[in-house]
């Protein structure tokens, strides 16, 4: 694992100082390019596209794909794998893949963009799409302020461009513009491919955030605009993926753009918690917007990940399923809240009835029950004095496992082993681990408990980031064993 890592970051090295001496060239060419303003826009911008396509193959080869060649199962962490190509939706709609798709809907009047994806892959989305029209962009719709939907957009963005968002785009960015760094390493856990935060390529014009919407929309309201002879609107729909969901409605042709409203795959459970730490969705919220676009009855649903779904039925089904299971999660959390339940007696009660079925490897029934308990009711549970002070349970567990004996500590987890109870097998082992930090045969029992936890990821929801984290947690496991080795 060492020498891995090591290998990446010499490569890393070797394929870095190129494209940063190609980027000094673009800031030469920029200085001079304001001798001309008009003339040199164009220009300039060619250039940084050239220079953002060069940072993006370096960055695509160091990028760590993981050994096994293919994803868990096609899924959000595992769209870096996706190839960059064009495929077309509709007579005039058309979408650039990659780890988010950038789409472009073609009218005589000039174009629409919806999302502009992932930074790293904004250039080669963008030159594929201009061999596909090459008119002038007039409107750009973002369906919501993550990093994966707004990367490319101050490139497609030209003189007169509207730049369409919800009204709580700017304030969303702003958070997670300010929480990057926080962010960035819990990001990368789930998703490993992620370049270090050391090795990003940390330049002005890909660095996240800086996108100023021209026109808004507010929760639940349209904004509709006409061009070419299409008409276009743009819906206000919050509560999925963060607080500024907007999506797309093209009423003639019946397609609906996405975004993130749904996941990455259509029909899911969606992410009403996200483990890398983001604000709290509101499923309620969620359900009113998934009420609203109901009403619309598409026959087309394109996300700006993975492809497009067809089918009015499969479509309205899907919806349906989706709306009544976030529902049926909510109720069922609030009537146990009400009932007097633990939140953890609630996170292993409620779980969706089979006409309510749905995947889980994006959103999780479990963790969504949490989500809401903490949306209402915050973090104070109610249930220990301890909970109020700064002093956690673990700032006892080195002086808990002198007491006990490591022995003695050892051998319940491995009987709660046994027992095929790895979490509480886990909670002891934290105690060993806190009175002796390298002890082998713990760091031992640790690996069979998170590799327990796996195989019953594996074979049971197949949750993405549950699997990465716990890849994540036995990576670090088999390291400090290694060191132990030496
Ligand atoms: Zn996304």
């Amino acid at each position: 694992m060492t020498t891995r890592q090591s290998d990446v970051a010499t490569q890393g090295g070797a394929i870095g100082k190129p494209a940063l001496a190609v980027l000094a060239i673009m800031a030469m060419v920029g200085a001079w390019l304001l001798l001309d303003e008009d003339a040199g826009q164009g220009l300039k911008k060619k250039a940084e596209l050239k220079t953002m396509e060069i940072i993006g193959d370096a960055a695509a080869r160091r990028l760590d794909f993981g050994e096994d060649g293919e994803g868990t199962h096609g899924s959000a962490v595992d769209l870096i794998k996706r190839p960059i190509e064009v495929r077309q939706i509709s007579d005039n709609a058309y979408y650039a893949t990659g780890v988010g798709n950038t789409i472009l809907i073609k009218t005589d009047e000039g174009n629409v963009i919806f999302d502009t994806g992932l930074v790293l892959q904004a250039a080669k989305q963008l030159k594929l799409l201009k061999e596909v029209s090459d008119a002038p962009v007039r409107y750009i719709v973002l369906s919501h302020s993550h990093a994966d939907h707004i990367g490319g957009t101050r490139f497609w963005q030209e003189k007169g461009t509207e730049i369409l968002a919800h009204g709580d785009f700017l304030e969303e960015q702003r958070y997670l513009s300010q929480l990057e760094p926080y962010q960035y390493g819990r990001n990368r856990t789930l998703f490993p491919w992620m370049p270090a935060w050391e090795d990003r390529p940390d330049i002005e014009m890909m660095r996240y955030g800086g996108v100023q919407p021209t026109i808004t929309v507010a929760d639940w309201e349209t904004y509709t605009f006409s061009l070419g002879g299409i008409e276009f609107q743009v819906i206000g729909a919050p509560g999925a993926e963060g607080a500024d969901n907007a999506v797309l409605w093209l009423p003639q042709e019946k397609i609906l753009f996405t975004g993130d409203f749904f996941g990455p795959q259509f029909p899911q459970f969606p992410n009403v918690f996200t483990m890398r730490g983001e604000k709290i969705r509101k499923p309620m919220e969620y359900v009113k917007s998934l009420n609203l676009l109901l009403a619309l009855e598409p026959e087309v649903v394109v996300p700006s990940h993975l492809n497009p779904t067809r089918g009015a039925d499969e479509i309205r089904a899907g919806m349906v399923r989706i709306r009544d299971a976030v529902q049926y999660v909510h109720d069922e959390t609030v009537a146990g809240m009400n009932a007097g339940k633990s939140v953890y007696e609630l996170m292993q009660e409620i779980e969706l009835p089979p006409h309510l079925e749905l995947v889980q490897n994006h959103g999780r029934v479990d963790w969504a029950v949490r989500s809401i308990w903490d949306y209402y009711a915050t973090w104070f549970h109610f249930e220990s004095t301890t909970e109020l002070y700064p002093v956690p349970a673990r700032d006892v567990y080195s002086d808990l496992a002198e007491v006990a004996g490591t022995e003695g500590l050892l051998s319940l987890a491995q009987n709660y082993l046994n027992q095929d109870q790895p979490v509480k097998s886990l909670h002891v082992l934290e105690v060993a681990l806190a009175g002796d930090p390298s002890n082998p045969a713990a760091l031992g029992l640790r690996r069979q408990a998170l590799e327990l936890l796996m195989v019953k990821a594996e074979n049971g929801l197949r949750n993405d980031y549950e699997i990465y984290w716990l890849k994540h947690r036995l990576a670090d496991t088999e390291a400090r064993l290694g060191d132990e080795a030496l």
